[in-house]
């Protein structure tokens, strides 16, 4: 087996109304410190990296709201489990953590917007830390490729 494995993934919203497939090579979730995120998620926001080929069902219940120039929040519009962060200008779909059948295959591995963090906690895992600075360099080296 190599180091890193293709996994497939599931998820579902509260009340079921929607539910998806994901693909992910190894199953790595960050976690994002920000204020938007954290007054979206109703805490520290935890998703995968690395979520591709996501299909979803019942995407008619999606809500959608446009959270800043770089991207939207998706929501269930019956229950409101947070789904979906996405950007087209990132072409990224993030998948929160949460809705995830399968999370004992999801490893914490990176925390971003770490000067974001209102400081009332921590977590013990390692993982590779970024400030806002550090992550908006970052996603802009790499979109640009
Ligand atoms: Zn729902
Ligand atoms: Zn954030």
């Amino acid at each position: 087996m190599s180091e890193t494995e293709e996994i497939q993934l599931s998820g579902k919203c509260l009340c079921g109304a929607i539910t998806f497939k994901a693909r992910s090579k190894d199953g790595h979730v960050g976690a994002c410190h920000c204020k938007m995120c954290r007054t979206w998620s109703g805490g520290v926001l935890f998703a995968l990296q690395d979520a591709h080929d996501v299909t979803i069902d019942g995407e008619d219940n999606l809500g959608i709201y446009k959270s800043s120039d770089w991207g939207e929040r998706c929501f269930c519009k019956t229950c409101g489990s947070n789904l979906f962060w996405r950007s087209e200008t990132f072409k990224y779909l993030g998948v929160m953590a949460g809705s995830i059948v399968e999370e004992d295959k999801l490893k914490f591995v990176q925390q971003i917007y770490t000067d974001g963090s209102p400081g009332y906690y921590s977590f013990a895992e390692p993982t590779k830390n970024m400030t806002e600075a550090d992550f908006v360099a970052h996603i802009t080296a790499i979109t640009k490729s």
